[in-house]
């Protein structure tokens, strides 16, 4: 494995680098240093700053207003953002620019790129992902929620939960079951449903942290236009699919660094504890460190793959099991060190974006936050017992666990 970049990717880091120089506050130490009510103002500018630059959607090409990147640039590119800590959008722009986007280029047809990705960068459309039902999460294709065609029109009804940033977006992509004659994984829709409507209610849940990160979403006869789907009618599976590795991949080597940053932070306060000659601390911060030299090795092992355009089954189910549970681990380690001054600021205020990139707590600047904030990553993007799964049949060859006797 050869972990040098090409001269022509270190010219663009060097790029990166000085607008990032140019562009950041002097005294930048990441959003999460700022006063609360600056956060918000200034994270639009800044997305507005980027969407000038055509940094906002990197590899989006450059004919739908994206930066037209190859591959090699977007990893060097999002690698100097972590580094500093600097954000690559809002919120929600982890559904609308990494997932929604790359849905519409592949799956959308050439009248919806022109209108939804425009404004998708302008910030006008904000999305949302109505996936996860309370009895369909992990079983996905057990989804209930109906849409049936009215004249010009699709009436939705259902529900969804666990809906995240659905309180700070205007669209959503639904989930429907439009033929429920049909067997499980046929006969669903991938609908775009605005959420601003009398037919749709959003109730907040807290997560763990006390932050208001996600929601549940009732459908009462919502209504969207007939024309709002991806994809054919009945065929939303596939839709779901392609979304689903938007998802799921595509940060193998930048979530190893955000791990590392995290990890150094504990290394640090053990110093400042006089804790790092302690056997048994030493010994466990050892241990993370090589978890994740390990995670940086692989990242750079599916990198190489990825620009020799060779398939490495199953390698995003591998980094993902692997980040959120070294992700926890710290976070535990960092309660060992610190012991009650845990649930205090620390002091040392976290400049890297936590993945996932917003980790709202009531504090983002103690460790309790950080231990709280971890605790759904092992859950969402797909279950690691689903990952375990996944990397167990496809990569490892294992029999196929049972499956349920349908009805
Ligand atoms: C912070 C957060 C944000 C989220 N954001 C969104 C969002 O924006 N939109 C959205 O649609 N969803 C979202 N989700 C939901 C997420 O996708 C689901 O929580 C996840 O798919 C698991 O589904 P479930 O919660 O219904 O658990 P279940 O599927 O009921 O699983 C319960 C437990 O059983 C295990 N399990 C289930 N099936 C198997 C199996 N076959 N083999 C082994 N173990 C199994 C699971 O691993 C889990 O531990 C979010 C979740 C979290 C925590």
């Amino acid at each position: 494995m050869d972990a040098t970049y090409s001269t022509t990717a270190e010219e663009f880091r060097a790029k990166i680098q000085s607008f990032l120089a140019d562009n950041l506050p002097a005294d930048w130490q990441g959003v999460e240093a700022m006063p609360e009510a600056e956060r918000d103002p200034w994270l639009e500018q800044w997305r507005q700053r980027l969407h000038e630059h055509k940094l906002l959607a990197p590899d989006w090409p450059a004919e739908y207003g994206g930066g037209g990147l190859s591959a090699i640039e977007h990893v060097v590119l999002m690698e100097e953002f972590t580094r500093v800590g600097a954000p690559t959008g809002i919120p929600t722009d982890t559904l609308s620019i990494n997932m929604m986007g790359p849905t519409f280029l592949v799956c959308g047809t050439e009248e919806q790129k022109q209108h939804y990705l425009p404004r998708i960068l302008s910030g006008e459309d904000r999305w949302c992902q109505g996936y996860s039902e309370p009895d369909a999460g992990s079983d996905l294709a057990g989804l209930r929620t109906t849409a049936v065609l009215d004249g010009d029109e699709w009436v939705i009804n259902g529900q969804k939960i666990w809906t995240s940033h659905c309180h700070l977006a205007n669209w959503v992509f639904v989930l429907c079951r439009t033929d429920p004659d049909e067997k499980k994984h046929r006969g669903i829709s991938f609908l775009l449903c605005p959420v601003d409507q009398p037919g749709i209610e959003v109730r907040s849940i807290l997560n763990a942290a006390g932050g208001r990160d996600f929601n549940e979403v009732f459908f009462t006869d919502a209504r969207t236009p007939a024309h709002c789907i991806v994809g054919e009618v009945n065929d939303g599976w596939n839709v779901t699919n392609a979304l689903l590795a938007f998802e799921r991949g595509g940060d193998a080597t930048t979530v190893p660094l955000v791990v590392q940053a995290l990890l150094d932070q504990v290394i640090e306060i053990a110093k400042h504890e006089d804790l790092l000659t302690d056997p048994v601390i030493r010994g466990k911060l050892a241990a993370l460190q090589s978890r994740v030299s390990a995670l940086r090795a692989d990242g750079l092992r599916t990198l190489t793959a990825m620009l020799e355009a060779i398939e490495r089954p199953g390698s995003a189910s591998m980094s993902k099991v692997q980040w959120t549970e070294l992700y926890q681990d710290i976070t535990l380690v960092a309660m060992e060190v610190l012991g009650a001054d845990g649930a205090a600021h620390h002091g040392i205020v976290t400049s890297v974006p936590l993945p996932p990139s917003t980790s709202s707590g009531n504090d983002p600047a103690t460790w309790l936050n950080h231990l709280l904030c971890a605790r759904p990553a092992s859950l969402y993007s797909g279950s690691n017992e689903i990952q375990r799964n996944i990397i167990g049949e496809r990569v490892l060859g294992l029999p196929r666990e049972p499956r349920p006797v349908a009805g």
